[in-house]
Order: C-alpha cells, then sequence, then structure tokens
C-alpha cells in the first residue's frame, strides 16, 4: 500500500512533503473528541494516580503547558504507568462516532500528488480509530503517533535498579503556587509536540526535509517549534493568523483555495489526472 503514496518529485517544487497533526486539525475542535479526551485524562489523574480531585484542573493545565502533554508532565514528576493503560483510560471510552465520514477531505488528501505524513502526541489506537472515522485510512504515507517515538513503558518504570523503591512525587502543585521559586523541574521521558527533538525525530524516521514541508497543526506551540525547524507553517481552525505563523485556514477543507500552487506543479508535470476545478460565470 504505501507505493501507492510515492509520489514521483517535482524538481522545482516549493513542497515535497504534507505533514498532518490529527486532533482537532483533520475535524473541527466542534466535534468535542478534545473535550472527553480532556475530561477521561482528569479523571485519570483522580482515579487510578490517586491526586486530589481539587487540584487537578490546575495540575492538567500546567502540566500542558510545560512538559507538551499532560501524560508527560505526570512521568516527569514521578508518577509511574503503564503509556498504554494511560491511553486505553483516556481514548478507550471516547464517542468516536461523533466523528462524520468526510469525503471531501478524502478527496483533497487523495487529488494532492504530494507524500503526506501524520505527526500526533496520541497514540496509534487513538489515530487509527479516527482516521478510520473519517475514512482517511489510505491518505497518508506514514502515520507517526506517540507509539513510534517513545518505547514502552510495561516493564517495572521505576528509575531503582531494583524497582523496590519508587521515585518520590515531585510537587508541581507547590511549584504552580511558586512560580518564581528556585525549584529545578524534573524531566520527562516522554517524546512529543511541541519540543524540537520529537520534530527532530519525525524528519529522520519520514526522511523529510523541513525547509520543503508544509505542516497542519491546531496548535500554534508546535507551530512555532515548527517554524524556528524551518518547516512552512499552517494554523488550521482558526482565521486569524497568529505571529509567527505563516499561514491560518478556518478548516482543513480551504487547503485548495489557500494553497492551489500544491496542485499546479504537479499538473505542469502532468504525473496525476487532478485538475483543479474552474468555475465559469455565464
Ligand atoms: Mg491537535
Amino acid at each position: 500500500m504505501e507505493n501507492s503514496h510515492h509520489f514521483q518529485e517535482v524538481p522545482n517544487a516549493k513542497h515535497n512533503c504534507l505533514l498532518f497533526d490529527v486532533d482537532d486539525t483533520l475535524y473541527p475542535l466542534s466535534s468535542g473528541l478534545s473535550a472527553q479526551v480532556a475530561k477521561n485524562i482528569e479523571e485519570y489523574m483522580v482515579e487510578k494516580l490517586g491526586i486530589e480531585a481539587a487540584k487537578v484542573p490546575e495540575l492538567c493545565y500546567s502540566l500542558y503547558k510545560v512538559y507538551g502533554t499532560t501524560m508527560a508532565g505526570l512521568r516527569a514528576i514521578g508518577y509511574d504507568f503503564d503509556y498504554n493503560d494511560f491511553h486505553g483510560f483516556v481514548h478507550g471510552r471516547l464517542q468516536y462516532d461523533l466523528l462524520k465520514p468526510d469525503p471531501v477531505l478524502k478527496g483533497i488528501l487523495q487529488s494532492l500528488p504530494i507524500r503526506k505524513v501524520v505527526f500526533t502526541n496520541a497514540d496509534d489506537g487513538h489515530a487509527a480509530r479516527v482516521l478510520h472515522r473519517l475514512g482517511l485510512v489510505d491518505c497518508f504515507e506514514k502515520i507517526i503517533s506517540f507509539d513510534t517515538l517513545n518505547s514502552p513503558n510495561n516493564v517495572n518504570p521505576s528509575d531503582d535498579k531494583d524497582g523496590t523503591e519508587s521515585r518520590p512525587i515531585f510537587d508541581f502543585y507547590e511549584y504552580i503556587c511558586n512560580p518564581d521559586s528556585d525549584m529545578v523541574l524534573p524531566k520527562t521521558p516522554v517524546i512529543c509536540k511541541p519540543f524540537e527533538g520529537a520534530f527532530e525525530k519525525v524528519f529522520k524516521i519520514a526522511d523529510i526535509d523541513p525547509r520543503r514541508t508544509l505542516f497542519f497543526d491546531d496548535s500554534i506551540r508546535n507551530l512555532l517549534t515548527a517554524k524556528r525547524l524551518g518547516l512552512h507553517t499552517v494554523a488550521v481552525g482558526t482565521s486569524v493568523r497568529a505571529t509567527g505563523v505563516d499561514h491560518a485556514l478556518e478548516s482543513i477543507h480551504n487547503i485548495k483555495e489557500a494553497f492551489p500552487e500544491l496542485w499546479e506543479a504537479d499538473e505542469k508535470h502532468g504525473i496525476a489526472k487532478y485538475k483543479v476545478a474552474i468555475e465559469t460565470v455565464a
């Protein structure tokens, strides 16, 4: 199946790869799926990790801000849990039927004569279920997910040699309350957006030249890292172009209007049959 995604290189084309986030990028935030994810993460923190419910919303948000994802933050401050257990809890109860098949987007993606790669902080299972619901399973050459960038954490995750002692939990709540203190924040073992290391790994895995790649994501901080690394950046889900981001699309469906040149290069070289429809006014 991968061969069907290999496109002949167009020598002078500006872009030879399109890199897409999944959640709130390939489908709109208004679907409500991301709100369910956020709620489930909070429930995991209370039910599985025993964190005081009153502290959870603030902790959840601040860990996300500092560590890229709440899960990366929870691991940093000392909670040891199986990644699959976390993902199963957070994604396992999602109402995927909130997402509807999107044949318009499928048509757009399939007509683009450029390689397309997915880069998501979610796990393989979630990415697959979302793409399946949207009807976009065959539209991408590669799916790079949490599981691609991180080793499983299902052995004894403790840092201790004999696995009998566990690390004390770093008091992140105390840090939030006193952000100017001298506390040195612990590092996370998780590799994820928006950090440069995650992008650099993706470039290697998918053989991506950032200077010739358009990156679509709904998260401004992901886009800012991407921009620093040389990618051309497109904010999705907003018509307002934030400082430091190259383009903004209200909806991913607007790719064709915003970037007609992605098809033009192909037309000149006659590689694919697709023609941009030209409307004529009588
Ligand atoms: Mg997203």
